[in-house]
């Protein structure tokens, strides 16, 4: 199947185009997807990571804060049993940075300095116990930020030991600095951690304990301040389980049944989703991280990321953890992919549109110049008319296909001028049906039908009734032959019979199916005819030529036998006269004397009998066309000629009828000339030519028949019986048609030609008209 251009225009500029920006928006999709994905997590990892930062960030001043105080009691720069100097530097080292919630110190003795910020009566307030044997005093005391007393009073109250608090315990035990796990301030109620660093002796016993509390709320505030997507979060969880912070810090705390504070772990904490997304990491009572985990998990329907951190450092096992609803991150890109799709599919049906609108432009001319194309080969419209407006090629292309129809054309006109003007009569015959579709006026002529009748016939009704048929196109037949040569008799319209010559040969189209017969006729009636008379003139001839042989050699014999016969009977007479007068004769003798006479007599009678009945033909003369005889004669011997290369040349003007025995002058004719091609053919001359030529003198035609050959050999006689140079002659021609020429009243003789060859006249009588 041959694709059209227009389908394929509109394919190539619409459809291909289309598929391409459908190509290019699955991609981005597929791609953008995703890339959100990775980013989700990466952002999420960030925070987790920034967390442990901000984390460590917060709680590193501690430390600093607590082994410098614990360094300068040590060192006894402070005197840690002069509480006031105590009370100074741990005042001062308070100020440093606001997470601090008190700095303290205690000791061995049970004796402790606490300074810790206040509320009222003044921003800082100082717990001091001193001990003397088992006597204890608590004095509280309230400063403002430049370290004045704003109010003093004594706690009788006081139960407080630091000897029995974890942080004590635990430095003392470890003699290094710890941090304690997380856990909800006594007094202030707010989650925190403390870190305590021992002061030791020279000899390296515990003296005391400086203890810093860090109130890890502000960590929670960091967290509630990052922005995870619109509703993603970050928590820290203790290893123990512990959420210790988290955005609601009102979900971090929950109330012990003897009324104090715990913190909630994960498993129980009031925020479903961190549940969901972090719980199951709680096993047998802990949460250990190893390293950083990405995941994604399904709550309420809903996607959700998550990422988990491993601890900050060794003494603090906090893990830092954060989710975020995919949507998040993706609902804003999945919006504009909506919209990119939209977009992408307006873009792809108004350019598709552009494009089938640019194909149907580019294919307008094509279209036109294809319709053109058609309705010209139609014969509906005329190549003159104007191209309509079109590309260069295709211009090209329609110079080419009008100069093929002019050419074509031409040759129709040239054809139909042949067809209609030709000397022979032409016909198309249906190759299917074997009728005639077109004639020419001498087909019609020979024929005797007009075209009109002619166009209901088919070729074989023209054949003669009494003759086998021809060209039939029977399905029967089988296949028609493609050329034609042949003679036939056909009948004219008038029931003339006539003989015809037909060639004809199939036309085929391109794929070599049977189109039509040309055929072309001749009427060779004439023709016929005259092969007819020269045949029977041949036959009638070699009659003649054994006729007049036999008589000639009958003449021959006659004249020679004539006189011994004569002898004979005059010497027998003779011989009988002798012996009647011879006395006593013998009458026996008498009788044979006799006898010899008479069957002498009877010789001779035999001989003038036979000379009458060889001459019984002389005097059937007739009027003739010598003109037409002679090339009769011509046809006669053409083939010998030509065997030996040798034309006949017989040009005879025009000439009164003669009076002769027509069949004798062609006998005469005909040895004349078989004699000059033969005398031509014994010699190498390149003049091969045998001349008859025939005029009226006075009231006879003379004819001539001239040769190039040797010329006649002077020891013969001519004209005479038997005299020949040929081996296989009988020297009897010449004298048979001398004979005949001179009983039809002429004369036959010869003459040297001029530089050789021989000439032979004979004259025959012009017939009286
Ligand atoms: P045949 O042809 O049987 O010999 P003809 O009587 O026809 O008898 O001829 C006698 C002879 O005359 C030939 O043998 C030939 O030698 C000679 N003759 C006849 N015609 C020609 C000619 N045209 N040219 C030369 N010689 C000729």
């Amino acid at each position: 199947m041959r694709n059209s251009l227009g389908a394929m225009l509109a394919i190539g500029l619409a459809g291909l185009q289309f598929i391409a920006v459908l190509a290019v928006v699955f991609s981005s999709f597929v791609t953008s997807e995703r890339a959100l994905l990775d980013h989700a997590r990466d952002l999420l990892s960030d925070i987790g990571t920034n967390a442990i930062e901000h984390s460590r960030g917060f709680l590193s001043p501690a430390r600093g804060a607590a082994e410098l105080s614990a360094r300068l009691a040590q060192d006894r720069v402070i005197a840690s049993d002069v509480p006031e100097q105590l009370e100074r530097l741990l005042f001062q080292q308070l100020q440093l940075a606001p997470q601090f919630a008190g700095l303290y110190h205690g000791t061995e003795n049970g004796e402790f300095v606490y300074v810790m910020r206040s509320e009222e009566p003044g921003p800082f307030r100082t717990k001091i116990i001193r001990t003397e044997g088992d006597q204890r005093t608590t004095e509280l005391i309230w400063r403002d930020d430049d370290f004045n007393v704003i109010e003093r009073r004594m706690d009788p109250d006081d139960v407080y030991d630091p000897r029995s608090r974890p942080w004590y315990i635990l430095a003392r035990e470890q003699l290094t600095t710890i941090w304690t796990d997380p856990y909800i301030f006594f007094s202030s109620q707010r989650p925190g951690i403390t870190l305590a660093s021992p002061v030791l002796e020279e000899t390296g016993s515990v003296r005391g304990i400086v203890g810093v509390d860090i109130e890890i709320s502000d960590i929670s505030d960091f967290l509630a301040r990052l922005r995870i997507g619109t509703s993603g979060r970050a928590l820290i969880i203790h290893s123990n389980g512990d959420v210790i912070a988290h955005p609601d810090k009102d979900l971090l705390k929950t109330q012990n049944a003897d009324g104090t504070l715990r913190f909630v772990d994960i498993q129980n904490f009031e925020d479903p989703i961190a549940r969901a997304a972090f719980g199951h990491l709680m096993e047998g009572g802990t949460v250990s991280v190893e390293k950083e985990t990405l995941s994604q998990f399904t709550y309420g329907g809903e996607t959700y990321v998550s990422v988990v951190m491993p601890p900050i450092n060794d003494n603090l096992s906090w893990i830092t953890a954060a989710y975020a609803p995919e949507s998040d991150f993706t609902s804003v890109i999945k919006h504009n992919r909506r919209t990119n799709i939209w977009i992408a599919a307006l873009v792809a049906v108004i350019t598709g549109l552009c494009g089938l609108g640019l194909a149907n432009y580019i294919y307008k001319p094509v279209r036109a110049f294809a319709v053109r194309s058609a309705l010209i080969s139609q014969g509906e419209l005329d190549p003159a008319e104007p191209l309509p407006k079109t590309y260069q090629e295709l211009e090209n292309a329609n110079r080419t296909m009008m100069q093929q129809i002019a050419a074509r054309r031409a040759t129709e006109i040239e054809y139909g001028k042949t067809f209609d003007l030709t000397s022979r009569g032409m016909a198309q015959i249906d190759a299917g049906t074997g009728r005639l579709v077109r004639v020419n006026d001498r087909f019609c002529k020979i024929t005797g039908y007009s075209a009109d009748a002619l166009s209901k016939m088919a070729f074989s009704d023209l054949v003669h009734p009494d003759d086998p048929p021809f060209l039939l196109f029977d399905a029967g037949q089988g296949s028609v032959p493609h050329e034609i040569n042949s003679e036939l008799r056909c009948q004219r319209k008038d029931g003339e019979t006539i003989w015809i010559s037909v060639n004809a040969i199939m036309i085929f189209n391109h794929d070599g199916k049977p189109l039509h017969y040309v055929l072309t006729i001749d009427d060779v009636t004439q023709t016929k005819q005259t092969e007819e008379q020269i045949a029977e003139l041949n036959r009638e001839l070699s009659n003649l030529s054994r006729d007049n042989t036999m008589g000639q050699v009958a003449a021959g014999l006659a004249h020679e036998l004539n006189q011994p016969l004569t002898a004979i009977t005059q010497n027998a007479d003779s011989a009988l006269f002798a012996v009647d007068q011879l006395a006593g004769s013998d009458s026996e003798l008498h009788t044979m004397l006799e006898e010899i006479a008479t069957q002498s007599m009877r010789a001779g009678e035999i001989i003038k009998a036979l000379r009458a009945f060889i001459r019984r033909d002389e005097g059937i003369r007739k009027p003739f066309d010598l003109a037409e005889l002679v090339q009769q004669t011509r046809h006669l011997v053409i083939a010998e000629a030509r065997a030996a290369n040798v034309t006949v040349d017989a040009d005879i003007a025009e000439l009164p009828l003669v009076n002769a025995n027509r069949l004798q002058i062609a006998q005469v004719l005909v040895n004349l000339i078989r004699n000059a091609i033969e005398a031509i053919s014994d010699c190498p001359r390149e003049e091969r030519v045998v001349s008859v030529r025939a005029h009226t003198q006075g009231s006879q035609v003379l004819v001539m028949v001239s040769d190039t050959g040797p010329g006649v050999d002077p020891s013969i006689n001519l004209f005479t019986e038997f005299e020949t140079t040929k081996s296989t002659g009988m020297g009897l021609g010449l004298s048979i048609c001398k004979s005949i020429v001179q009983a039809n009243g002429g004369k036959l003789w010869h003459e040297d030609r001029d530089p050789n060859g021989a000439c032979f006249y004979f004259t025959i009588d012009v017939a009286n008209t």
